[in-house]
């Protein structure tokens, strides 16, 4: 039997294969505390490599404290990647007494609010997405943040409730969104009550408006946002109508989770029809927006219409046949 100091040196040098940098971190931690080590200890030295959470903080330093201080303290300033007061010129007792006043606030505020309720939008309870779930979302976004656009090789993407579970939102593909988190930090961090205004909106439905009250048995599918209809006047078989169920009357009213979940059901549908329908060979996918446009329901959906071959006289154009004799060219 080797004693411990080979085992271990054996282990490390030999054995130790890794998938990341936790093994050699927890084992620097548990040697440097003679044997013993806290998880807070071993987290903290985690966390000293995770330059991820550093850009989150360079983020958040713009975004939040720098923002107000400078608003009110006109003498703090920003040059590249540094913060500096414009002509410092504060003797060392005047320093410790601001230093004190400013430590005796954060204990005042951390009192009264809890430690663990300020970073609660960032704890793994708050949500935790499993695997295949966070795969799905960021293939679907194709690897791009889905409210700025850019690509997760420039920002880390995470991928979070658009609706939190707490406020009833599932776990459900289309509950989801990635988001670079320069975006995400300006969602958790927006003033509670407009986040939550927000939210509620997804809520609104108006009275008499007959897709914001469409009966149960006419849905033919439905995801978190939105819902499909058939078409009660189809311009062709199987003519659907993609509905969000928010009330708004423009396509260009909806919300971005909005339009993907639309998107989601027409790509549902359109499989679902050509599976059972093998007649059909293509789609007209459309939106009337305004009344000059041909809107007749003023609650935005998106037509769905399948295509067969001699369905018309001639298909040339298709779309463009908004206008009669344009159709073709
Ligand atoms: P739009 O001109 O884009 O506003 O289209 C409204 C569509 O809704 C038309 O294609 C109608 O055939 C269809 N429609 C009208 N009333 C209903 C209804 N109660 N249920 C389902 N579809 C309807
Ligand atoms: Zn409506």
């Amino acid at each position: 039997m080797p004693n411990k100091f080979l085992k271990l040196k054996n282990y490390i040098t030999k054995k130790m294969s890794m998938s990341h940098i936790y093994q050699p971190l927890m084992l620097i931690e548990l040697l440097k505390g003679n044997g013993k080590a806290s998880a807070k200890n071993i987290s903290k030295s985690f966390l000293s490599y995770d330059e991820t959470q550093i850009d989150y903080y360079k983020k958040i330093t713009t975004l939040m404290p720098f923002k107000y201080l400078s608003k009110h303290l006109y003498e703090i300033k920003k040059s590249k990647d540094n913060y500096f007061f414009d002509g410092f010129d504060l003797t060392e007792d005047q320093k410790v007494e601001l230093i004190n006043v400013c430590s005796k606030k954060l204990e005042d505020y951390i009192r009264k609010r809890g430690i663990k309720k300020i970073f609660g939008h960032r704890t793994l309870a708050s949500g935790i997405i499993s695997g295949s779930i966070r795969y799905k979302v960021l293939l679907r976004a194709k690897n791009r943040c889905e409210s700025c656009g850019i690509s997760n090789k420039e920002k880390a993407l995470e991928v979070d409730h658009i609706i939190p579970r707490t406020k009833g939102g599932k776990d459900e593909l289309n509950n989801f969104q990635a988001l670079c988190y320069t975006c995400n930090s300006q969602k958790s961090n927006k003033d509670d009550t407009h986040f939550k205004k927000i939210l509620e909106s997804y809520n609104h439905r108006k009275k008499g408006c007959i897709f914001c009250n469409i009966s149960k048995s006419k849905i033919i599918k439905s995801n978190e946002l939105s819902v499909v209809i058939k078409d009660n006047y189809p311009v062709t078989k199987d003519h659907c109508l993609i509905i969000p169920k928010r009330h708004c009357v423009e396509y260009f009213d909806l919300y971005q989770p909005e339009i993907n979940a639309i998107s989601q059901l027409i790509n549902e549908m359109k499989t679902e029809l050509q599976k059972k329908d093998k007649t059909i060979k293509g789609f007209n996918i459309g939106n009337n927006s305004g009344e000059v446009s041909g809107q007749t329901i003023f609650h935005c959906h998106i037509h769905l219409i399948p295509r067969r071959k001699n369905d018309t006289d001639n298909p040339r154009g298709g779309i463009r046949g908004v206008i009669i004799n344009k159709q073709s060219y």
